[in-house]
């Protein structure tokens, strides 16, 4: 296991071009901190072994080999990490985002009258996590004359708003009442 360790370490060294000596006695510390952890080598154990050594490979998260070298997570940390806290900054800047994002969306939905609906695919990403402004918002009163000149075989219909929660594409809809 130390092994794989600090083979992970060397090539990390070698991707952030850091100093080689220590990483075999970095990770004996980081192996000491697992057993401390968990007492024996059992599946948690190694899995969070696998979460380390994977995350030290990944050339997308030099971001999580840096912070191993300079010591911005302590040893300890690392042998209770969850797999999520493993990502890089950035992509923790861009999930956080993301959230936040779909919050604001939810928000602007409940103040424009715009509902949740599962009754609509996206053609984008295939998704039906969607949300669909309401149909008998604007212009009610004018079409409802209109309908009532021209009967309801002419009635033009509304034209919906959908927006995909999942990937942002919004497209529109005429529904007929
Ligand atoms: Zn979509």
């Amino acid at each position: 296991m130390v092994r794989v360790l600090s083979s992970a370490l060397d090539s990390a060294t070698r991707r952030l071009k850091q100093n080689r000596e220590n990483t075999e006695k970095l990770a004996s510390l980081i192996e000491a901190k697992l057993w401390t952890k968990f007492g024996a080598i059992n599946p948690s154990y190694q899995s969070q072994m696998r979460s380390i050594c994977l995350n030290l490979n990944d050339p997308k998260n030099n971001d999580f080999a840096r912070r191993v070298f300079q010591g911005t997570i302590p040893l300890e940390r690392l042998a209770e990490m969850h797999p999520s806290e493993f990502a890089s900054e950035r992509a923790l800047k861009i999930r956080k985002s993301v959230l936040k994002r779909h919050s604001d969306m939810y928000k602007n939905a409940a103040k424009s009258h715009m509902a949740e609906s599962n009754a609509y695919k996206c053609p984008e990403c295939g998704k039906s996590k969607t949300i669909v402004s309401s149909p008998y918002r604007s212009g009610a009163g004018r079409e409802s004359v209109k309908s009532e000149t021209w009967g309801r075989k002419d009635e033009p219909g509304t034209p919906i708003t959908i927006q995909c929660c999942a990937c942002d594409h919004t497209w529109t809809k005429v529904v007929h009442a």
